[in-house]
């Protein structure tokens, strides 16, 4: 096992980490920007090192001062958290080359599956199914418009190195097929210096559910069941739910195989998640494997009730995973809410500033990961998210109720948050009945949002 980790992350996935270690008798030191100076989460540390200004790309991007950290902090392993470099394979071959061991999958791994059109291939290979598409990188919107043209709009341009929504436009006609490829081609090569883009049919209405999967070195796998996030904004997850409501067991099992027969193919170790679409029918399309952890992880642990950082930590040492498939079960139902430090009042303007009262919630079937105190300034520079709010029920009723119990318990003062928004989401009929899906946000809880606020 390991003797020190060094967290090169911040906010609540930092905190997570430092808990994570402590657990397991673990030193952990932590790394930090000028803007986290005072993050209270750095006194639990045993070392906390600056290392940089407040920009990512001048911190937490910094690849060098990352590596020079944990060797002035004397860890020999480190933990990327989520977002910054954890999908980044040059990071993981840099730390190896220093002998540092990067809790996370193996490089060529992260190769493989972190690039969409190469991990589409691979699903392919593994009898996996994906959203009809364009076979590779598309160089025009001549070439674009041919393919659309055969699958029939709408379609979606997507960033092959894409992640938080980025890079990716849907367009109905040809004419938006023109100007959506060049945003996104635009958009992608700011965010990930790779422009390449490539088409995939835009399924209507689709769920979003994911697979959680856990391998050692090896060569043991195994999932954890299913995660539902259907409810997003702008493609991006705001509610968190397993086991998904309404799924037939047969449907579940599937997919979860899939999961399985793809990160083997991959020859992937360490924690990750492989991402489905689920159509009207109930078929189902790989869309893209996260490798890392994930915000929504909490949702998995609380029904499997394992530890998935004790996990990743425990793999990278070199540990087995020590148990099979047979002995992972889904116990009652757990739902996370992200609650983001944005107004959705004003059309999710973030909002930056100090937290002159945070009163969060608890009690029986409560878990909060956060971050934040009273007095916590929320700095502008990152990530807006300040605490995940999770509850875990028998049922998926109790749960919901546990969870109206909890968001009307937390108040949060100085800052605008998302809070109001989930108190709407768990009062609304569709999402109690389980009957949501990708768009149902834009599409039907905004707009009742506003009538009632407006
Ligand atoms: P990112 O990596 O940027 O998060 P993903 O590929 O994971 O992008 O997709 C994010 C979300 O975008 C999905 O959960 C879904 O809501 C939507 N999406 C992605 N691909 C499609 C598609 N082919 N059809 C419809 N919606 C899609």
């Amino acid at each position: 096992m390991f003797n020190r980790v060094l967290v090169a992350n911040r906010g609540e996935i930092a905190l997570r980490v430092i808990r994570a270690c402590r657990d397991l008798g673990i030193e952990v030191a932590c790394v930090y920007s000028e803007a986290d100076r005072d993050a209270p989460y750095l006194k639990l540390a045993d070392k906390a090192i600056c290392i940089g200004p407040a920009p990512a790309a001048e911190s937490y991007l910094k690849v060098q001062r990352i590596i020079a950290a944990a060797e002035v902090a004397g860890a020999d392993a480190i933990h990327p958290g989520y977002g910054f470099l954890s999908e980044n394979a040059q990071f993981a071959n840099v730390c190896r080359e220093c002998k540092i061991e990067f809790i996370g999958p193996p490089e060529a791994a992260m190769q493989q599956v972190g690039n969409k059109d190469r991990a589409k291939q691979l699903a392919k290979l593994a009898n996996v199914p994906t959203v009809p598409g364009s076979d590779g990188i598309l160089k025009t919107p001549e070439e674009a418009m041919q393919f659309a043209r055969q699958v029939g709009y709408p379609v979606l341009i997507k960033a092959v190195a894409g992640g938080g929504g980025r890079g990716m436009r849907v367009a109905h006609d040809d004419a938006g097929l023109v100007t959506g490829f060049a945003q996104a081609q635009q958009e992608a090569e700011a965010a990930f210096k790779d422009g390449s883009v490539y088409l995939e049919k835009y399924l209507d209405r689709p769920r979003h559910i994911e697979v959680q999967i856990l391998a050692d070195k090896h060569g043991n796998v195994v999932h954890l069941f299913e995660r539902d996030c259907s409810l997003q904004r702008r493609h991006q997850k705001l509610v968190e739910e397993s086991p998904a409501p309404n799924l037939p067991v047969e449907v579940r099992d599937a997919i979860c195989a899939a999961a399985v027969r793809l990160v083997t193919a991959a020859n992937y170790y360490s924690a990750g998640t492989c991402e489905f679409l689920l159509d009207r029918d109930n078929r189902f399309y790989f869309i893209e494997v996260n490798a890392r952890i994930q915000v929504e992880h909490p949702v998995t642990e609380l029904v499997t009730g394992i530890d998935l950082i004790r996990e990743q930590i425990r793999i990278a040492a070199g540990e087995h995973l020590g148990y099979t498939q047979a002995d992972i079960v889904q116990r009652g139902s757990a739902i996370e809410v992200r609650v983001n430090a944005e107004d959705p009042f004003h059309d999710f303007r973030p909002n930056a500033g100090t937290i002159t009262k945070w009163q969060p919630a608890g009690g029986p079937g409560v878990r909060l990961d956060s971050h934040v105190v009273t007095g916590y300034r929320v700095p502008p520079n990152y990530d807006s998210m300040v605490a995940k709010l999770l509850v875990h029920r028998a049922t998926r009723a109790d749960a919901f109720a546990t969870m109206r119990r909890a968001l009307r318990e937390f108040i949060v003062e100085g800052i605008a948050t998302t809070i109001p928004l989930h108190r709407e989401f768990f009062d609304t009929p569709e999402f109690i009945a389980g009957a949501v899906d990708t768009t149902f946000v834009e599409r039907v809880v905004m707009p009742r949002f506003a009538a009632k606020h407006g």
